[in-house]
């Protein structure tokens, strides 16, 4: 029975938790998660009351060794992060790939992702996505990431704090061309979830538009590079900014 469970939980309402990772929780002997007071907030709207164990950022190598401990000794433990899926843009990885390479059984319990739920309703056409989560913060190493996917065909999603939504959008209209189409999934399944769809060009004043616009999380999905027209047209704007660079 000894195995890790690693277990999405909701990204806002509480509902979106599957009846199987309520069942999970409750017959865990400990629950290992990026904030205990946030997963203690969790567990007791559950109705569940579980060992914490803290796996953050910084001590998740330490942290699983204790989980393979506790393992071996024939413990269920589970994993969660403070929301949606673990080990996507959030702690996880490394204590699953630890408790692999001991040799134990590690468990997905799919559910909640953020990205997973903008992209089923961007209505942005297309079988390929590139999922790339938090762009740097730094704007120099950004806008190179960025230069990079110009002229990819598939879909992207991006994961973005508040504070840096209208720069980023900035950035993305400039390497990308003010035509492409992105979508804003903000506060998805919470009270003030807002879904909206519009050109690059168009996004700033969208933006601008509402105040409360500047706060929240955000999911942010740009559509691929079309054929080679638009590829074309990439390729100018990549010089354009070169030399408008070289002349500024
Ligand atoms: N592991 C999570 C998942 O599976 O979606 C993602 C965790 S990551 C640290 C947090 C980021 O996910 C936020 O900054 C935001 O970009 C996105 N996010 C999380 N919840 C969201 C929501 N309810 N609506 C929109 N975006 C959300």
């Amino acid at each position: 029975n000894a195995c890790l469970y690693v277990v999405a939980t909701p990204i806002g309402n509480s509902a979106d938790i599957s009846l199987r990772a309520l069942h999970v929780l409750a017959l865990a002997d400990a629950v290992a998660c990026e904030d205990t007071r946030n997963t203690a907030q969790l567990m007791t709207r559950y109705g569940l009351h579980k060992t914490l164990l803290a796996a953050h950022q910084h001590n998740e190598h330490e942290v699983a060794e204790k989980i393979i401990t506790r393992l071996q000794a024939g413990e269920r433990i589970a994993l969660v992060s403070d929301a949606g899926t673990p080990a996507v843009s959030d702690p996880g990885a490394i204590i699953v790939d630890a408790v692999r390479a001991a040799g134990l059984r590690v468990i997905p319990l799919p559910g909640a992702s953020a990205a997973l739920s903008a992209l089923s309703v961007s209505g942005l056409i297309n079988d390929q996505f590139y999922f790339l989560g938090f762009l740097p913060s730094k704007a120099g190493q950004r806008d190179a990431v960025l230069e990079n996917l110009s002229s990819m065909p598939a879909s992207m999603i991006f994961y973005e704090a508040p504070h840096r939504i209208i720069e980023s959008t900035a950035a993305l209209c400039k390497a990308f061309g003010a035509q492409r189409q992105v979508v804003f999934a903000r506060e998805l399944t919470k009270l003030f979830e807002e879904i909206h769809r519009c050109t690059l060009g168009e996004a700033a004043d969208w933006l601008a538009q509402d105040t409360h616009r500047e706060k929240g999380e955000y999911v942010v999905l740009v559509e691929g590079a079309k054929a080679d027209a638009d590829q074309n047209d990439q390729e100018a704007r990549r010089v354009l900014n070169i030399l408008l660079e070289e002349l500024s």
